[in-house]
């Protein structure tokens, strides 16, 4: 069988691409080795309750009807209505480190306040790096790396601040230990404080449905279980994929989200006649375990209205692969009941997210491994009740996942989030018509991958 464009992985990236390619008639099919969709964010039924393996919010929150930003620019291009994702406004996030708190909104202003008044001497600094990174062209595909770090240096004085902006930027979106590269802090900076968080009522579920439901309706093909061996070449060109099961499909391209490093070891060594075959992918190293805690309450009946919480308790803030297997100076405490709904979610749930180590949890037996989640989810939650209620004693179910969970259902090395630390952002590969979309092409996070998605099937397969 052949396709103009094969994709390989059905998460955000994988199907807003193939959403494109459809509407424009093209023969596309999207390859998925597992039963089902979604990838880094998607969704699970366990003891009779729905669960999202990935969403805590959905950046880039935009009200209905507005025209610009990356939000209003993905649904108009996927032909998606506002409704079909229908996000509620987060009640208000905030950043906790020693001695200091930092609240932030989707009103720009309230974090704008807050430095000014934790921060005093900062604020001429501030409010220039603001718009200097107002004014930065994040979405220039042709820019070099460079890194967010020594920028921030350059504008501001207070190593506190510097790590307090970082903080929920790097755990949002970054794939680089204690750094970012700047197009990607500015990409954060603008989803994630300008602009805000969202969650639809429920979760993650009508987000994939919709993408699918769009692709099927313009007529792209999805085969599930159809796991990728290996890419097929001819010279310094991609030809077609061999799946698990040995059926052989040709296309003219393929687009792959399944990661830079990942998508490499598909293909034979490359001849490297392509003058510029010089990406050499690098496999990730950060990643993360999660606790989700159901509770017989909600944690507004607690006390707590937060939606996120960025914590860091000690000095320095660290982001980077532990000594430990996880890392419980610092972490995520989010409550998918804390946005704004018009009705309360039926139950109370908080989800809490510590930097892991993929070595530790990867060298486990299946005996060790499951001791040692046991005993890791206590230590997590205990980190997390130092800044939150303590809910304990509401607890009625948990579940928690660890980087082993996660290269099992999605394939990605080291069970990374956050793929490659260095990104490819153009697409590029070292073979002609092999190209990267979503987690290392660049644009990471829910409307990052989607956007990814739509851009490199924009860019490289509705040229000609
Ligand atoms: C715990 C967690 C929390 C998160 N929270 C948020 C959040 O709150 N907000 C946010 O914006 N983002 C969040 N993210 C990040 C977001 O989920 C990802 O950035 C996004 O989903 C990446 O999409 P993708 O299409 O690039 O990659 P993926 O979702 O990884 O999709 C790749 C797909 O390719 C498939 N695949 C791989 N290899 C093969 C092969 N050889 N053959 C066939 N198929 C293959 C995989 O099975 C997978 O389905 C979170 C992620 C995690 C894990």
């Amino acid at each position: 069988m052949h396709y103009e464009t094969l994709i390989i992985g059905a998460g955000l990236s994988g199907l807003a691409a193939g959403i494109r390619l459809a509407y424009f008639d093209q023969q596309v099919c999207v390859l998925e080795r597992h039963t089902t969709i979604g990838g880094l964010n998607s969704f699970y039924r366990l003891r009779g309750r729905n669960h999202d393996v990935g969403l805590h919010a959905v950046t880039n929150y935009a009200k209905p009807g507005t025209k610009t930003g990356p939000l209003s620019k993905l649904l108009r291009q996927l032909r998606i209505r506002w409704d079909d994702f229908s996000l509620c406004e987060q009640n208000g996030s905030s950043i906790k480190f020693p001695g200091c708190t930092l609240q932030f909104s989707n009103d720009f202003e309230l974090l704008h306040e807050q430095i000014n008044s934790a921060f005093p001497s900062e604020k001429d600094h501030f409010a220039r790096l603001h718009q200097f990174l107002i004014n930065f062209d994040e979405l220039d595909l042709q820019q070099n790396a460079q890194s967010a770090r020594e920028t921030l240096n350059q504008y501001l004085g207070d190593a506190m601040l510097i790590d307090m902006l970082f903080c929920p930027l790097m755990f949002y979106g970054s794939a680089k230990p204690d750094d970012m590269d700047l197009n990607q802090f500015v990409v954060m900076y603008k989803s994630i404080f300008m602009e805000g968080f969202g969650r639809p009522f429920k979760g993650v579920r009508p987000i994939m449905k919709t993408l699918v439901r769009q692709y099927k309706k313009l007529g792209g093909e999805l085969r599930l279980r159809a796991g990728v061996k290996r890419i097929l070449t001819d010279g310094n060109r991609a030809v077609g994929v061999e799946l698990d099961d040995g059926t052989q499909l040709t296309a003219d391209r393929i687009l792959s989200s399944a990661g830079a490093v990942e998508t490499a070891q598909l293909c034979p060594p490359c001849p490297s006649t392509k003058e510029e075959a010089s990406f050499e992918p690098i496999a990730g190293d950060v990643t993360f375990n999660e606790i989700i805690d159901t509770l017989d309450t909600t944690p507004a009946e607690l006390g707590h209205n937060e939606t996120i919480i960025f914590f860091n308790n000690s000095e320095k803030f660290s982001y980077r692969k532990p000594d430990e297997p996880c890392d419980l100076q610092s972490g995520i405490i989010c409550s998918p009941n804390n946005f704004q709904y018009d009705t309360p979610l039926e139950e109370g749930c908080i989800r809490v997210t510590a930097l892991a180590n993929h070595d530790y949890w990867l060298s486990l037996s299946e005996e060790e491994y499951i001791e040692a989640k046991a005993d890791w989810v206590q230590k997590i939650r205990e980190t997390a009740i130092q800044h939150l209620p303590d809910y304990r004693s509401h607890i009625i179910d948990t579940d928690s996942f660890t980087p082993k969970t996660i290269k099992r259902y999605t394939g990605h090395i080291n069970g990374c989030v956050y793929g490659a630390p260095n990104k490819s952002l153009d697409g590029s590969t070292n073979w002609d018509n092999l190209l990267l979309c979503g987690t290392d092409q660049g644009f990471l996070g829910i409307v990052g991958a989607m956007l990814s998605g739509i851009t490199m099937a924009n860019n490289h397969c509705l040229m000609n």
